[in-house]
């Protein structure tokens, strides 16, 4: 049986940055009852192997020391935990210190995703980030000296007033520190935040061209795009992430959690003292095989492995090939796609119109 990928939500975070629509809450103080009601649902839920565990949020390194271990020692009391699993905390640089590294350490922590979004100090207080730019370098060392060394730091594209500029120094400097992983992705500014209500929107030809500044020196640092918005160094992909991509199954813990078993996608309630109070409030939508086929398109074509004819053929047989024949071989003419015994890929020159690509085939 295919192991699972478990996914923990921490909604806690020391205050809210100004474009966020996360399901987080700025009253650390409920953060034990919360992880209370999580080691409650691990119980209910226990059962079946994973591979991979990721802590996100929200702000996992808020969480009152000793919390972390009691989630952590939880999971693999109620779930069988690989011994070569993937086991990733999101961490935020103002609150990644030697404590809680060392707590991450000890309970078994092996990679660290952190919210760096920028270097430049200006357009981190302009979006509502707590932390600089020498925090984030000092949250990186600090990893690297408590033996964390897969670390992926997270970066935005098309900040107000950021320049291609700044896209560039970001990218060489996380480089020059020896960060295995970088996401880099647009500004995504939801509604009913400060930064949505203060008229801002972000441009979509300056988000392309912070891309290409973007992806332009990842591959001059030897970083390997694989997946749209995801770069990495040989051997460093995110292996949770991939499972979300590749359609294979996940249990999400916690507030706002969503879980993917093959076939049912459900997910828990977003309100964070409902959920302390117990209620998890958990709806299912059943997905259908089209459905599933179009996602699988969708998500497989904005990774370098594509879509592969034997998963495609094992999950729905034959009939998407026959009926995009004509598509497929238009797109494979006009190097768009790439056709091999393994699968179809997209070329380079496919991800400048990539959504028109993937619709021709879904
Ligand atoms: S740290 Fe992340 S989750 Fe928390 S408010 Fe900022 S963007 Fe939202």
């Amino acid at each position: 049986m295919q192991k699972q990928g478990l996914y923990v939500h921490i909604p806690f975070c020391r205050s809210r940055c100004s474009y966020c629509g996360f399901v987080s809450c700025t009253d650390i103080c409920a953060a034990e009852k919360y992880v209370g009601s999580l080691v409650s649902e691990m119980r209910e839920r226990a059962g079946g192997e994973a591979d991979t565990v990721y802590i996100g949020g929200g702000t996992p390194s808020v969480l009152p020391r000793g919390l972390l271990t009691k989630i952590v020692g939880a999971l693999r009391e109620n779930f069988a935990i690989s011994e070569n699993a993937e086991i990733t905390a999101e961490a935020n640089p103002d609150s990644c210190d030697s404590e809680f590294l060392h707590e991450a350490r000890e309970c078994g922590i092996n990679r660290l995703s952190l919210g760096v979004q920028t270097l430049n100090d200006c357009l981190l207080a302009r979006i509502g980030r707590r932390h600089n730019a020498e925090q984030a370098y000092r949250a990186v060392r600090s990893a690297q000296k408590a033996g964390i060394t897969n670390i992926g730091c997270d970066l935005m594209l098309a900040l107000p007033e950021q320049t291609e500029k700044d896209v560039v120094y970001a990218v060489d400097t996380l480089a020059s520190w020896g960060v295995k992983h970088i996401s880099a992705y647009s500004l995504s500014v939801e509604k009913e935040t400060a930064l949505y209500n203060s008229g801002y929107a972000p441009d979509e030809d300056r988000a392309a061209d912070m891309y290409e500044a973007a992806y332009g020196r990842l591959k001059a640092h030897g970083f390997e795009r694989y997946e749209v918005s995801n770069f990495c160094k040989a051997g460093h992909q995110s292996r949770h992430n991939l499972k979300y991509w590749r359609l294979e199954p996940y249990a999400g813990l916690g507030a706002a959690a969503h879980s993917y078993n093959g076939t049912v996608r459900s997910r828990n309630t977003s309100n964070i003292s409902e959920y302390i109070s117990g209620r998890r409030g958990e709806v299912c939508e059943q997905t259908s095989m089209s459905e599933k086929l179009e996602e699988y398109i969708m998500l497989g074509l904005r990774t370098k492995y594509g879509v592969e004819f034997s998963k495609l053929n094992a999950l729905f047989g034959g009939d998407w090939l026959k009926a995009k024949a004509r598509e497929i071989s238009e797109l494979c003419e006009g190097g768009y796609i790439r056709r091999s015994e393994r699968g179809i890929t997209l070329t380079e020159k496919a991800y400048f119109v990539m959504n028109s690509v993937i619709l021709r085939l879904i």
